[in-house]
């Protein structure tokens, strides 16, 4: 399969291609200047292809206000993109009060705050790109704002229906009452970085201890009934053996805890520089094949969706009710969506449903009859939990064709919407792809 990358020297778009060799799946590619590079990319070929085979394409962005394209040096987006916005990204501060070993954003140069006026402006600009779409405010860390919770009313007000707060978690630690602040001016979930239930994990990643905090944090969000998604940074060595006890975790913690969200490590940012090994490397086939062994195949492949537009390879989600018993049960969003509907002939709905999900809690109770029914959707309500995997690309891996198809967009406050990707593409010597505007 061909493709394009850039250079990670030089940054110049150069000839790529993924090869297979015995079970895995390489990316390479020769730059005139600076030599062959190759990495590993996903460690299981079979499902490689199988999840290729369900690549959608969608037309370009015809007549959207994008910009010429020159993919990927004029971001904003170009016309040569063509996924939709389905999450814009803000980053509303450069302040960070955590020296991470790993971080997206290169927090350490400024301590420059956008202005509320340019705030308005990102949401103009996601508007314009992504529509209604979901937002995520982020950093540095957006908790260091004090008036993140008016930032989220702003946001409410312009027309978003989903906001959520990309955080550590340390301030929802460490004031009970804020998450209820947060809550009350319309955040909607709590994107809270979570890499496992072991304080060695976090002296590693993150520098310190952190497990009181992240279930303090998890505690207070829960008082607020604010919603928790636990999103690990996964790296191999550190956490990817132990990503069931993260589910197991979850399980515990719900209905605060809504879903787990991993994210392969990526070599971008602070990342020190030189060509990451590939005993380093992470993909999301070893995240799945790391849950279906630490779960037991509680979670397995076959519940997995990839995402369908452009490359598969990019994301994959799946949703799980709890019953009362306490093992996952693997169930579709429509499947979820059509049994919640008030409109739909719920006793037969119901029937269908508990059939296959629920057979077990439901012989104790089914003397019961309906109201066992009624029960059981309280509970499909409250108990779900979606579990998904998104992979960044950096400048080892990138796929221009890939990001062509990126739906999540950094805004930057002059106005652009910038495949997040691109945003945080670091060449091996640390030089930015994209300049951040809004720094002074
Ligand atoms: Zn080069």
């Amino acid at each position: 399969m061909e493709t394009r990358s850039l250079c990670p020297v030089c940054l110049r778009v150069i000839p790529a291609r993924y090869e297979q060799r015995g079970h895995e799946i390489f990316f390479n590619k020769r730059c005139p200047e600076h030599g062959f590079f190759e990495t590993v990319f996903w460690r299981d070929a079979a499902m490689f292809f199988k999840w290729q085979k369900q690549a959608v394409h969608a037309l370009k962005n015809a007549g959207l206000p994008y910009g010429q394209a020159e993919c990927p040096f004029n971001c904003g987006l170009c016309g040569e993109h063509e996924g939709k916005i389905c999450t814009a990204v803000m980053e509303i501060t450069y302040r960070c009060n955590l020296r991470c070993a790993v971080c997206f954003a290169d927090t350490e140069k400024s301590s420059f705050d956008p202005s509320i006026e340019q705030i308005e402006a990102m949401y103009r600009t996601a508007l314009r790109y992504g529509g209604v779409c979901s937002i995520q405010l982020s950093g540095g860390e957006p908790t260091l704002r004090e008036d993140l919770p008016s930032i989220i009313t702003l946001g409410k007000e312009m027309g978003f229906r989903h906001i959520q707060v990309n955080t550590n978690g340390l301030r929802l630690a460490s004031e009970p009452e804020y998450a209820l602040r947060l809550a009350e001016a319309g955040a909607d979930l709590v994107y809270l970085q979570f890499d496992g239930v072991d304080d060695v994990i976090y002296k590693k990643i993150r520098g310190r201890r952190l497990l009181a905090e992240k279930c303090a944090a998890i505690e207070h969000c829960g008082r607020a009934n604010l919603g928790v998604l636990l999103v690990p940074t996964v790296m191999p060595g550190l956490n990817l053996a132990h990503l069931g006890e993260i589910i197991e975790f979850a399980k515990k913690h719900m209905p605060v805890v809504k879903g787990v969200h991993f994210q392969p490590v990526s070599y971008f940012g602070r990342f020190p520089g030189n060509a990451p090994r590939n005993e380093h490397r992470c993909s999301l086939c070893d995240i799945i094949h790391a849950l279906e062994e630490q779960t037991n195949g509680e979670i397995t492949e076959a519940h997995l969706v990839p995402r369908k537009r452009f490359s598969p390879h990019c994301s994959f989600s799946a949703l799980y009710y709890l019953p009362p018993q306490g093992r996952l049960q693997s169930v579709t969003h429509a499947e979820r969506n059509a049994f919640l509907d008030e409109r739909t002939d719920f006793p037969q709905k119901a029937n269908a449903f508990t059939n296959k999900y629920w057979r077990m809690s439901l012989s104790q109770q089914e003397q019961n009859g309906r109201s066992a029914m009624q029960e059981f959707r309280a509970r499909l309500r409250t108990h779900t939990l979606a579990i998904s995997g998104m992979g960044f690309q950096d400048v080892w891996n990138i796929d221009i064709g890939r990001l062509q198809g990126c739906c999540v967009s950094v805004i930057s406050a002059n106005a652009k919407a910038i495949p997040l990707c691109a945003f945080h593409l670091t060449s091996a010597s640390g030089t930015r792809l994209y300049r951040n505007d809004q720094r002074p």
